[in-house]
């Protein structure tokens, strides 16, 4: 896969986000996988109807909500995050995974990358002639959930 953030409308009014093109900024950062409590619905749980989440990676946080182990009080990696930076259950990550766009829809990345970027250490992220020609059309790249 090419391109650098596949968009992917959910049909209830959501947009996913897939980031795994080679070109993508997320290749060796994490950031964003080190720094929030990713939190969700238990829904989402593997244990519940229809639900992705492997369980067994999720600490009940309230009556209703779960979140990821390690993610508890943020500031802290995913127990998902593997060492070498990707996600071990990427088709089964949380709606709030999916949800965190790393270019905004006008083509720009996302600030909050740029800012966690920075606190994390990690580089600027600059775009190669391909990959910015990616990210220029990203909003137009969809595929059906
Ligand atoms: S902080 Fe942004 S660039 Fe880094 S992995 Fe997360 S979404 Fe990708
Ligand atoms: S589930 Fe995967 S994508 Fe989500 S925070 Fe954990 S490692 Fe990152």
């Amino acid at each position: 896969m090419n391109d650098v953030q596949i968009v992917i409308p959910t049909g209830d009014g959501r947009i996913y986000y897939d980031m795994t093109g080679t070109g993508s900024p997320c290749n060796g950062c994490s950031a964003c996988c080190r720094h929030f409590r990713v939190s969700f619905y238990q829904g989402e749980l593997d244990t519940q109807p229809g639900g992705l989440v492997p369980a067994d990676m999720t600490t009940q946080i309230t009556p209703f909500r779960a979140c990821m182990k390690g993610t508890e009080s943020g500031y802290d990696r995913c127990i998902a995050l593997q060492p070498d930076g990707l996600c071990s259950i990427y088709e089964h990550r949380p709606s709030v995974c999916r949800e965190f766009p790393v270019f905004l829809a006008d083509g720009s990345l996302n600030p909050e990358c740029v800012r966690l970027r920075i606190m994390h250490g990690i580089p600027a992220w600059e775009p190669n002639r391909e990959t910015a020609e990616h990210a220029t059309q990203r909003a137009t790249v969809t595929e059906p959930l």
